[in-house]
């Protein structure tokens, strides 16, 4: 009797400890799955429907209103109206566009006129990972009129990335976004093939840091670039037998929108390098969207149907000449950006900004 009473107290210390455990166990165990979940709200997946007329009268709008009172953003117009068709833009209309612009004109807000559509939030995300950076201001060379010999610094506010090969080149492409590929295993075409000459000088859409440069079996000889906000990966393939890329180009550089990066060929399709195997000189153009750096290289990898955004930047060129001492393709009017770290990439036609 006298051990059982000795005991009680222990006993009851005993479960209260234990409770307490418990209780402190799921309150931790509950915090840390709540804060994994916190983790995995990132994007999982982008179908880009925005149609080239949205695009294009967007931008208008968005680069048009940069001094007046109101000024428009082009991402959250589109992903409005992502919103309203379900990210489905064969349901566009012009005038649903116009509706909201006169709606912003006048002072409401696009948090007011969003506030009860729910994925809103996500259009927006989704938009912005991959139009977010291609309107901005930047600095860019151009003709001096008093003296055509010179080039002058003018500063700009609109599209600050370009078409995938350089002005003056023409190719063709369509909406190949999806196509079955017979190479290798069974799989889809995750791009836009551009179809022109080999040695066309392949330009890099937006400024960005080298991110994979060699051969791969199935694109060849490659380039893949990163976008300094690291969302976006941008994917150069099949180019020329022999002369790939500029011969300077390494990992890690840091390259500018509308360099010369490389040249159009048919490589690939082969694991053995500098291989042509390709029928038709194209280059494949792809754009991979990266909310965590664990859609990098895995099944989970979002690429999104670019036709339309080629489409768009056919406008911007990057005009280029060639110097016979390197033998390479060199921009001839170079651009300078707010807050981007300076290239490292040579370009002989380039004289230093200091200048
Ligand atoms: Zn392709």
């Amino acid at each position: 009797m006298i051990v059982k009473i000795k005991f009680k107290p222990l006993i009851i210390f005993t479960s209260i400890a234990l409770i307490l455990g418990i209780i402190i166990s799921v309150f931790f165990n509950t915090a840390h799955v709540v804060s994994a979940d916190e983790k995995k709200t990132f994007i999982k997946w982008v179908d880009f429907r925005v149609s080239y007329d949205a695009m294009d009268k967007a931008l208008k709008a968005d680069v048009n209103s940069i001094d007046e009172e109101v000024k428009l953003n082009w991402v959250e117009i589109l992903a409005y109206l992502g919103t309203r068709y379900g990210g489905d833009f064969s349901r566009y209309k012009p005038k649903d566009m116009d509706n909201l612009i006169s709606q912003l004109k006048n002072g409401e807000s696009i948090e007011t006129l969003t506030k009860d559509l729910k994925h809103y939030n996500y259009y927006y995300d989704a938009y912005s990972a991959v139009l977010g950076n291609f309107v901005g201001p930047y600095e860019v060379q151009v003709k001096d009129e008093n003296n055509p010999e010179k080039k002058e610094w003018v500063e700009k506010y609109g599209l600050k990335v370009f078409s995938p090969l350089a002005a003056g080149y023409g190719y063709s492409h369509y909406d190949d976004f999806g196509n079955s590929r017979s190479y290798g295993f069974r799989r889809v075409h995750l791009g836009n093939d551009l179809l022109g000459s080999i040695g066309t000088p392949v330009i890099a859409v937006e400024t960005g840091r080298v991110e994979a440069l060699g051969w791969n079996q199935y694109g060849g000889w490659r380039i893949g670039i990163r976008s300094l906000d690291n969302k976006r990966y941008y994917y150069y393939a099949h180019l020329r037998k022999d002369h790939p890329y500029v011969k300077s180009l390494k990992e890690g550089d840091i390259v500018y929108a509308g360099d010369v990066i490389g040249y159009l060929g048919m490589t690939g399709y082969s694991s053995k390098e500098n291989v042509n195997n390709i029928n038709t000189p194209h280059l494949h153009f792809g754009m991979q969207l990266i909310f965590d750096e664990s859609q990098k290289e895995t099944l989970a990898e979002i690429w999104i149907d670019v036709y339309k955004i080629v489409k768009l930047l056919n406008r911007n060129g990057s005009p280029v000449s060639y110097n016979k001492d390197n033998k390479e393709f060199e921009r001839i009017y170079d651009i300078r950006f707010h807050n981007v770290p300076e290239r490292t990439i040579r370009n002989d036609n380039i004289v230093p900004s200091a200048q």
